[in-house]
């Protein structure tokens, strides 16, 4: 299930306050490259649940690994 846009507007990086980016792995803060895992639809805004990735702010595409379409229930 999609996250709510207007959830990822008010949403920050609890650590950094940098803008999140949603990726199929969770949400990326673009500040300090914490990534926020998604549980249940509700993503977790903890930094001891979060895990540092080394994603660069503009992702380079090709670098992606295909989103795979998950099938809702
Ligand atoms: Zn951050």
């Amino acid at each position: 299930m999609p996250l709510d846009p207007r959830l990822l507007e008010i949403l920050c990086c609890p650590a950094c306050h940098g803008d999140l980016l949603e990726k199929p792995e969770g949400l990326h803060c673009q500040g300090c490259g914490l990534l926020y895992p998604i549980e249940d639809g509700i993503p977790v805004m903890l930094v001891d649940a979060a895990k540092k990735v080394d994603l660069a702010p503009q992702a380079d595409p090709q670098k992606q690994p295909p989103v795979a379409r998950k099938v809702s229930p």
